[in-house]
């Protein structure tokens, strides 16, 4: 990089002041930071380049640029990118918590019409960004993120297909299977926005199920499990399934009713749910389509997002407001002149305007009913002995760390 670029990445940089990390991702470190500009919190990702240690490759600076113009109402918005001591940092708008914390917080009790706005929102932004022609490859429950209106936004849009697939190294990137289409199980090379609406159908059953429907331990047991729910696929039911490079002749199971596995579930919603669990990846309804099937025009109507249940948000806990964003000391700046430098609350932002720490987080408080506080809602069909079951084991995320993150790290 050249003294001026450095100069340049070190002067956006500045604009973030970093909080806590929230988590680790498939991708690297993801930061809580203010916005100083514009007083937005906002949440970094910090992506290793690896191997390529001259910069930002091209390629992938262009489909970040394009992924900047994807702008929907349920798709984060990717506000910022830049290059940084050899990462690439990644400025998305922050969201106070996800499906799968909904889905798996034992005190919520989802309704049809929740699990219909929950699904309705997943498949909106879906449908936008593959009318794009963005693929987004890597569904699944916690990229689903939700914000403080419960507005729920597809996170990590079109990221696997810039800096690779998932890598299997990282354990909690192992349930990434459990989302995975029958066409890339079997090395599909070529494949389309069906493998989106797979994970869509996946994410589906696990809002009914309320635990993941499909649980490999393998790729190859992954299948076995598809199989042994919807039967093994024949020929006449999927043509182009023989070509595939991995596919292998499985011994025939036969499948089990949609009924049986999901027996509280309405007629519509289980025809939809076959539609998305097609196995032939042409036979699979689009998102647009799923969106137009009748499970969303008949009773009962999604319900508002702002009504939703969802979780405490988790990523603000009244510890993190007292120790890392100290009023005295103030957070740390991102990218410090020192190893580490401390800012007084009022601060300039790098557009001139004065930025007021203790200003900015304002949002926070706006936070919308708590989950026991709906009484209107009542669960239409719910099967109640989920409730009893344990959450399944999931590879667990290091997420929402409350820790103050020593500038160095960056
Ligand atoms: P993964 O690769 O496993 O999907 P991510 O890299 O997306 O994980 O995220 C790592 C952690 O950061 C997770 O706890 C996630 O919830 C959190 N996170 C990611 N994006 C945001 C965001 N926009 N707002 C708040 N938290 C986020």
């Amino acid at each position: 990089m050249s003294e001026v670029d450095h100069l340049l990445s070190k002067k956006v940089a500045d604009r973030y002041l970093k909080r806590e990390v929230l988590g680790e991702g498939t991708y690297g470190v993801v930061y809580k930071a203010i916005d100083t500009k514009t007083g937005q919190t906002v949440a970094i990702k910090k992506i290793r380049l690896g191997k390529q240690k001259e910069g930002v490759n091209f390629t992938a600076l262009r489909e970040i640029k394009l992924l900047k113009e994807l702008k929907d109402s349920n798709i984060i918005e990717l506000i910022d990118a830049f290059p940084h001591k050899g990462n690439l940092h990644l400025v998305f708008e922050f969201m106070e918590t996800d499906l799968e914390a909904v889905i798996r917080d034992r005190n919520i009790v989802l309704s049809p019409a929740d699990i219909k706005s929950y699904l309705q929102m997943t498949l909106k932004g879906l449908a936008f960004c593959h009318k794009k022609w963005v693929l987004h490859r890597d569904m699944k429950p916690n990229n689903l993120l939700i914000g403080p209106r419960g507005q729920l936004k597809l996170a990590d849009f079109g990221l696997a297909r810039i800096f690779g697939s998932p890598d299997r190294r990282f354990t909690h990137q192992v349930f990434a299977r459990w989302y995975r289409a029958p066409e890339l199980l079997f090395g599909a090379k070529a494949y389309g926005p069906a493998v989106d609406v797979w994970a869509a159908a996946c994410i589906f059953a696990e809002l009914l199920l309320r635990r993941p429907f499909l649980q490999g331990n393998s790729d190859i047991d992954q299948l076995g499990k598809i199989f042994a729910a919807f039967g093994t696929p024949k020929l006449s039911q999927w043509p182009d399934m023989q070509y595939l490079p991995d596919y292998v002749e499985y011994q025939y199971v036969p499948g089990q009713p949609l009924r049986q596995l999901f027996p509280m579930a309405s007629d519509d919603a289980l025809d939809l749910l076959s539609k998305m669990f097609m196995y032939d990846p042409k036979a699979r309804i689009s998102a647009l389509q799923a969106l137009e099937h009748r499970y969303f025009s008949s009773g009962p109507p999604p319900t508002e997002p702002a009504l939703l249940p969802r979780p405490p948000p988790k990523r603000d806990s009244l510890n993190s407001k007292v120790s890392d964003f100290n009023q005295r000391e103030g957070p740390i700046v991102l990218s410090p002149p020192r190893k580490s430098r401390r800012v007084m609350p009022h601060r300039e932002g790098i557009d001139g305007h004065t930025y007021q720490v203790d200003k900015v987080d304002d949002h926070v408080d706006e936070i919308k009913p708590a989950a026991g506080e709906r009484s209107e809602h009542v669960p239409m069909s719910l099967d109640f002995s989920v409730f009893g079951a344990r959450p399944p084991s999931r590879p667990t995320i290091n997420r929402a760390k409350q820790v103050l993150v020593e500038s160095s790290n960056m």
